[in-house]
């Protein structure tokens, strides 16, 4: 557990424990609070699964002391990683397709990770095939694969949900999280309904995604600029259950980029837009609580803002909503 007030030995003691905030705007009623995980070191939530993942590989002598972790990531999951692998002495390399955010890519070769770039044509897939191939040719690497690796669920089943918990004194109503590999929302859910089986999950997706159709409505797919939630393709996610999800709500990128920009004009909060839609639909949540259309065992919603807006300036997050580049 990290304890700010006194002094710590590395930054991997400074991963979680991050502040729950009310969003002001939604109602007094039915109070919402988010987890503001640009308090990490890495500035996202993903230094909790490099974190988590790293140590419990090393643990478990799925990877070796001097080892490396090569991953297909595209941004924030390999700054998350770079930082655990440097500071438990473990190599990290990051296969990231060509158009990614150069920002990111710098990062992660500032925390002393190789970069290895696939063309922008053959996207994610391209860079998982050469993340396994890279991991057959050397000794000693592996793939962690965030995507389909039960570690990344339980390290927010550990940490960020017995946080809320604990914040909260234990009195959830419903948790609201943006659904990408769908680690965050099913840690969280997970360890909610093990307190209260009524807990009310909702999985957050963009218009344009396809998780509403693991609960049966007819969505129709199309590209989203809301970056670091969604899915063209449920079947391929091995961590989404929608069992444990009671609604997918999908956010239009307007209305996240709308409430992104919202949240830094009123209530001083430099979120990126899987937080602007996380906060639209929680708020949303929120309201129908309040009016008795969800039968909520509590009067409050969780939700969880994962990373800053800062990351994300060079595609003109705060300009005009046909400006942002997404
Ligand atoms: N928001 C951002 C900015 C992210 O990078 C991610 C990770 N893809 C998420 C939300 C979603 O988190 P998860 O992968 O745990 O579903």
């Amino acid at each position: 557990m990290t304890d700010h007030r006194t002094p710590l030995d590395s930054v991997l003691d400074t991963v979680g424990e991050t502040p729950l905030v009310r969003v002001q705007a939604a109602p007094d009623e039915v109070p919402v609070y988010a987890k503001l995980e640009s308090f990490n070191p890495g500035a996202s939530i993903k230094d909790r699964i490099g974190e988590y993942m790293v140590e419990q590989m090393l643990e478990r002598g799925e990877l070796e002391p001097g080892g490396t972790v090569i991953e297909p990531t595209a941004g924030n999951t390999g700054i998350g990683f770079a930082i655990a692998a440097g500071q438990l002495g473990v190599d990290a390399v990051f296969v990231v397709p060509e158009r990614f955010s150069v920002e990111k890519q710098q990062l992660m070769d500032a925390l002393g990770a190789e970069v290895i770039n696939t063309p922008t044509e053959d996207g994610m897939g391209g860079a998982i095939d050469r993340a396994h191939e890279l991991a057959e040719e050397m000794d000693g690497a592996v793939v962690p694969q965030q995507f389909s690796n039960p570690l990344n669920v339980e390290a927010h089943y550990e940490t960020t949900g017995p946080e809320i918990f604990e914040a909260l004194d234990g009195e959830v109503g419903a948790v609201v999280a943006g659904t990408g590999t769908a680690g965050t929302l099913m840690g969280i859910a997970e360890y909610a309904l093990e307190q209260d089986p009524d807990t009310h999950v909702v999985a957050v997706e963009p218009e344009g995604s396809l998780y509403s159709r693991t609960k049966g409505e007819d969505v129709e797919e199309a590209e989203y600029k809301i970056e670091g939630i969604g899915t063209h393709d449920p079947a391929t996610n091995e961590l989404f259950d929608p069992d444990l999800v009671d609604e997918v709500l999908q956010v239009p990128d307007r209305r996240a980029h709308e409430e992104l920009k919202r949240l830094a004009r009123e209530e001083g909060q430099l979120v990126a837009s899987s937080a602007g839609a996380a906060s639209a639909a929680a708020r949303h949540v929120a309201e129908r609580i309040r009016d008795g259309e969800i039968d909520a065992p509590h009067d409050s919603v969780a939700t969880v803002f994962p990373d800053s807006s800062e990351r994300y300036l060079s595609k003109g997050i705060y300009r005009s909503f046909e400006e942002w580049e997404g």
